[in-house]
């Protein structure tokens, strides 16, 4: 029987417009770690003590300390690994693909991608929440918790908490390209957080190829995904490459 490689390679290839949800996971071998399955940040944290908004308004402070302090560390220091060069790749040897990631890590655009959505945000930015004047990750100095604006005010990342809406022209162009595509790569999303976990359904209903990439299964496998690639989306991405190179 064909492998899961080679039918990937060739669906890929063959597919004219090509879409990829990614999640936590891809960044996992980044040093970045998920916020669920093993190693994840929910293990030590109560997300909805530290990642809904109502929680950041009431106090910042906490907040501050406790997540978005040592995620904006990791996250400096992270580099792209074999996964996202590995869709960078992906978009010089097939035409037309879209990443959309749930991550706020940037790593898809360090590695080369050039057509990202940024479905969650991103931790590149942060914003005053008195006078609005924004900040790049570099000017935030995280001596002093909270960050400040010169106004005083607190600042915030321009991600998406939980309990936030998803910005419409996101999810409108997000829905659009999930119905358009011919293949979507689903890789490293444990797809429980919505609206991104609609995605896959959005493209299979619409009649794509859903291939997902992850050590553990979901609630896709098996029911939205065609097929199930189990492993590291590293080793995965770069062995798919190869073969595509090789046809
Ligand atoms: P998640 O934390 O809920 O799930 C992570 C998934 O990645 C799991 O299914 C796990 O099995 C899988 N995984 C673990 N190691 C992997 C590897 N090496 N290769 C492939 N898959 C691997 O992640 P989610 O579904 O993205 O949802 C959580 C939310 O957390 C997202 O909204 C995202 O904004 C946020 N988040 C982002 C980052 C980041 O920017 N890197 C990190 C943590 C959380
Ligand atoms: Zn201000």
């Amino acid at each position: 029987m064909e492998s899961f490689f080679k039918r990937a390679a060739r669906d890929l290839s063959e597919a004219k417009i090509v879409v990829a949800l990614t999640g936590a996971g891809i960044s996992v071998e980044s040093g970045i770690p998920p916020f669920r399955g093993k190693g994840g940040i929910w293990e030590k944290f109560d997300p909805m003590e530290y990642a809904h908004i109502d929680a950041f308004m009431k106090n910042p402070g906490k907040v501050w300390a406790v997540l978005l302090k040592e995620m904006k560390e990791i996250v400096d220091q992270a580099q792209p690994n074999a996964a996202h060069l590995g869709l960078a790749k992906l978009e010089k040897l097939v035409k037309n693909i879209t990443i959309i990631t749930q991550n706020v890590d940037g790593l898809h655009q360090s590695a080369g991608s050039t057509d990202v959505i940024e479905f969650h945000g991103n931790f590149a930015w942060y914003h005053c929440l008195n006078c609005r004047r924004r900040y790049s990750c570099s000017q935030i100095d995280l001596a002093t918790i909270t960050p400040r604006c010169r106004c005083g005010g607190t600042l915030r990342p321009e991600c998406i908490f939980f309990g936030e809406l998803i910005p419409p022209d996101l999810l409108i162009r997000s829905r659009q390209v999930a119905s358009q595509c011919d293949v979507m790569l689903v890789i490293g999303t444990s797809a429980v957080v919505q609206p991104a976990a609609w995605m896959p359904v959005i493209a299979k209903d619409a009649g794509a190829t859903v291939i997902e990439i992850n050590p553990e299964s979901t609630p896709l496998t098996n029911e939205t995904s065609d097929y199930f690639i189990q492993g590291e989306a590293g080793q995965i991405m770069q062995k798919i490459v190869a073969e595509i190179k090789r046809l």
